[in-house]
């Protein structure tokens, strides 16, 4: 064995630090790169990402990542947890008058695709079905005001209107803890007055499929396949069990075709609209 000096010794020390160091290097990209792709890819179904995502711990690089974010009116990044494509077709199908003994049907639907609704409710049936509107709030769904009981808001003066909306909202906030922010006027009647006076944007539709009326799960999924466009807001009643029949036929040819089943905040959001209080949205076309 030859005897290494101490400037030998030295060199030895170094070239073994640098190739720990090397190997510590490759270890860290790997990991980095395997944490960075079950972060962004689908080793999370959309709703246990949602749950997963947390503002204060999420990484660094996720938040540079400007994509994943939307910005709200003044401009502050707002995460997007279901990273929603603002390029690729969407639309957000909203089910009216509920909620009601087929919802927890119409959300096992909706969570077996991964998709969203808006649910418009009437105050007074939300103390009925707390488990679904806690689910609803669990898988994304978001939450919109359709009067305490139904009333044509036109017809009512400034403090029916206030009411209708305030006393629905109370009740929400009893059994979920949330307010409401969108409203939808009931027969989406809506004259100065209510704009004037409902406490957040009105959100008419692009489509109403007559679901109430058709009663016929095959006619309102064929209409809906047949008429769909990217930006649609759909009207449809979770009160009727041929509505929610039509879902389940029609959901996964839908997300065939591309679309992204969204809620109607997620897609004003996408196409880069600020929601005012008191103004009417039909759409949010490309
Ligand atoms: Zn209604």
């Amino acid at each position: 064995m030859t005897k290494l000096g101490i400037g030998g010794r030295l060199r030895r020390v170094m070239t073994m630090l640098a190739e720990c160091l090397f190997l510590c290097g490759i270890l860290f990209l790997c990991c980095y790169e395997t944490g960075r792709t079950a972060y962004t890819t689908k080793l999370y179904t959309q709703t246990e990402f949602a749950a997963s995502i947390d503002e204060t711990t999420v990484p660094a690089w996720y938040k540079l990542n400007i994509e994943k974010y939307f910005y709200d009116e003044d401009g502050k990044s707002i995460l997007n947890p279901y990273q929603v494509e603002p390029d690729r077709p969407m639309i957000a199908l909203t089910f009216d008058d509920g909620p009601g003994k087929y919802t927890g049907e119409l959300l096992d639907i909706l969570e077996k695709y991964d998709a969203r609704a808006t649910f418009f409710m009437v105050g007074k049936n939300i103390k009925y079905y707390p488990k679904a509107i806690k689910r609803m709030k669990d898988m994304g769904c978001e939450y919109g005001n359709h009067t305490m009981s139904h009333k044509d808001l036109t017809k009512l003066k400034k403090k029916g209107i206030v009411s209708q909306l305030a006393k629905a909202d109370k009740e929400l906030v009893k059994v979920s803890g949330e307010s409401m922010y969108l409203v939808r006027p009931p027969y989406g009647a809506v004259g100065e007055k209510v704009r004037r006076n409902a406490d957040g944007p009105l959100i008419m539709w692009s489509m109403d499929t007559l679901d109430w009326k058709r009663k016929n799960a095959k006619k309102i999924s064929k209409y809906v396949l047949k008429h769909v466009e990217d930006g649609e807001i759909i009207l449809l009643h979770d009160i009727h069990k041929e509505t929610v029949d039509a879902v389940r036929i029609m959901l996964p040819k839908l997300i065939k075709k591309g679309y992204q089943i969204v809620t109607v905040s997620e897609m004003a959001r996408a196409r880069g609209v600020v929601l005012k209080d008191g103004q009417k949205y039909f759409s949010f076309y490309p």
